[in-house]
C-alpha cells in the first residue's frame, strides 16, 4: 500500500490483529522510504452503497456510522454486545445486497428501526425520535406517549 505521506509504493505491515468485535483486521505499517507509520482496517465489504439523503446530498455507507447511531440508542440497556453486533451485521448484509448501488437514507432508517423494535422498544423509540424522516409520525406519537406515559403523568394539562 502507498505511503500517504511520501507517496511511496512500498509499505510494511509491522502488526495485524483482529479489532475487538472481531469484524475486522487493524494492520499497523511503515514506510520502507520515509519510516511514516499508519494504521489499516481489513473489512467485509459486499459491495459499495451510496446513501442518498435529503436534499440529494450522498454518502458512502459506513459500518462505524451504523455502530454509532445504535450504540447511541442502545445505551445503557440492558442488550449484550453479541446481539447488538449481530443486528448491525444484518443490517449491513441488507444494505449491501438490496441489488442497488444507491440506498435511501429512509430506507435504512426503515432496516434500523425494524430491528430496533424486535430488540429493545426503549432504544426503538431513542432511535426513532431522532430520525426526522419517520414515515409514520402519527402512529409513532401514539406508541411512544402510550410507553413513556408514566413518565410524562405530569404533564397531561396544560
Ligand atoms: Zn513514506
Amino acid at each position: 500500500m502507498r505511503c500517504p505521506f511520501c507517496a511511496f509504493d512500498d509499505t510494511q505491515v509491522k502488526d495485524s490483529r483482529p479489532t475487538e468485535d472481531n469484524t475486522s483486521i487493524r494492520r499497523r505499517r511503515q514506510c520502507s522510504s520515509c519510516g511514516a507509520r499508519f494504521t489499516t482496517f481489513e473489512r467485509i465489504q459486499l459491495r459499495e452503497v451510496t446513501i442518498v439523503k435529503s436534499g440529494d446530498r450522498r454518502e458512502t455507507f459506513e459500518r462505524r456510522k451504523l455502530e454509532q447511531s445504535i450504540a447511541l440508542a442502545c445505551r445503557k440497556r440492558d442488550i449484550s454486545q453479541e446481539r447488538i453486533d449481530r443486528l448491525i451485521s444484518g443490517i449491513q448484509r441488507q444494505v449491501e445486497t438490496t441489488g442497488d448501488s444507491e440506498v435511501p437514507s429512509s430506507k435504512l432508517g426503515e432496516m434500523v428501526m425494524d430491528g430496533l423494535r424486535q430488540l429493545d422498544s426503549v432504544a426503538y423509540i431513542r432511535f426513532a425520535s431522532v430520525y426526522r424522516d419517520f414515515s409514520e409520525a402519527r402512529d409513532f406519537e401514539e406508541f411512544a406517549s402510550s410507553v413513556t406515559e408514566v413518565a410524562e403523568a405530569g404533564k397531561q394539562d396544560d
